[in-house]
């Protein structure tokens, strides 16, 4: 009976009544949307200080600088990887589905948006004003910092000085972790409203218009949650991918409801840590660069968004008009910041790189909320079977 009334059974029995809930009693659902407030409000409180922390706690676990190196070098070759793989998913997709959708002419020229550059995007990631960035929860500068900071930790003299910091902070993680744990028991009522109130905002209308589109983003969704995470966990990470998902789940669901990798973090962690056993000095570092720079599911989306606006337009994209699709879908979704919505916006650089009018956002932003629920459970998958595989090679 225990079992059956787990966080993670409760929270996805909200998922199922909070659907219930919208179509049946929409103006219920929209009047109790607080308690879904509280509940990512609740999250996001902690997110930031436990991003910095973390990081921190994790660092100093290493051994060395040069341990840092090699984790660092594993998680960029895995975030890489799976990103392209994404990437290449939807590009395959979108182009093998035999949609048909009426052509429509774009009522304006092509915007001039900003195009993404290396130099902008190095510029970005560097605070100017570390507080600041804190409190605007900037996760990209805080973690950029943690890094900086703990690593000239690593380098203090005074073993007693270097204790006293590291002790400070590796207490301040155990309690945000305590919290995060309180957070996450709540978790089935803030699911419950938080459905409740997109069903009963959105409604399933948009979603059967839309239909074709819909299918081609699941079906790519899908085969890289299925297929390509759990084929390099499985023959790289040498572990059982299924077994993998049961242990992480709640974190999956809280993915899927939130629509947040960032608010979904504080989870992430506990599971990963109190649930799987990954060490800290892995779970604590892998897992909030993860949730900030590493998003698969986004990028697959926006390449096959991007394709669909263009085809929509009567745009013929050549091959190296893929390839740039390819090239800004992987680096966007390392700047996209981990909340609802945000690949709607990184959208816009891929389509000011290949020439597709804005406007064509209108076209998709119906659905988006419902296809972000896939996506970012897909980020945090992504995530957490990357925690999981490095920490095979890390001793
Ligand atoms: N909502 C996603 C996340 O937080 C980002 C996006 O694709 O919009 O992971």
């Amino acid at each position: 009976m225990k079992k059956l009334l787990s966080i993670e059974n409760l929270t996805f029995l909200g998922i199922i009544l909070g659907v219930f809930t919208g179509v049946y009693f929409p103006e219920f659902a929209t009047s109790i949307k607080f308690l879904g407030d509280i509940f990512l409000n609740l999250l996001k409180m902690i997110v930031i200080p436990l991003i910095f922390v973390s990081i921190f706690v994790a660092i100093s676990k290493l051994s060395s600088v040069e341990e840092l190196k090699s984790i660092g070098v594993k998680a960029f070759l895995y975030y890489l990887t799976t990103t392209s793989l994404a990437v290449i998913t939807g590009i395959i997709v979108i182009n093998i589905f035999p949609f048909s959708f009426p052509h429509i002419n774009p009522s304006q020229e092509v915007n001039n948006l900003s195009k993404l550059t290396l130099e902008g995007f190095i510029q970005n990631i560097i605070p100017s004003n570390i507080f600041q960035s804190l409190a605007e929860g900037k996760a990209l500068h805080a973690i950029v910092f943690a890094i900086l900071f703990s690593t000239s930790v690593l380098y203090i003299q005074s073993s007693l000085k270097r204790k006293l910091i590291v002790d400070f902070f590796d207490g301040l993680n155990d309690a945000f972790l305590k919290m995060a744990k309180w957070i996450v028991a709540l978790s089935p009522i803030g699911v419950y409203s938080l459905i409740g109130y997109v069903v009963a905002e959105k409604g399933f209308g948009t979603i059967l218009s839309l239909w074709q589109y819909v299918l081609v983003v699941l079906i790519g969704v899908f085969w890289h949650f299925t297929v390509n995470l759990p084929s390099l966990a499985y023959f790289i990470g040498k572990f059982n991918p299924v077994k993998y998902f049961k242990q992480v789940r709640e974190a999956l669901l809280i993915a899927f409801s939130t629509c947040s990798s960032s608010a979904t973090l504080p989870v992430s962690i506990e599971v990963a840590e109190k649930e799987v056993g990954i060490p800290k000095k892995v779970a604590g570092f892998i897992l909030p660069l993860g949730a900030t720079i590493n998003m698969d599911g986004t990028a697959l989306y926006t390449a096959i968004a991007s394709i669909f606006i263009a085809n929509v337009y009567g745009i013929d994209l050549t091959l190296t008009d893929e390839i740039l699709i390819f090239i800004t879908a992987t680096l966007a979704s390392i700047g996209a910041a981990a909340i609802p919505s945000a690949g709607l916006i990184t959208m816009t650089l891929i389509f000011s790189t290949v020439g597709i009018p804005i406007e064509g956002i209108s076209l998709i932003i119906a659905v988006d909320r419902f296809l972000d629920m896939f996506r970012t459970a897909t980020n945090v998958w992504g995530d957490l079977i990357g925690a999981k595989l490095i920490s095979r090679y890390i001793n």
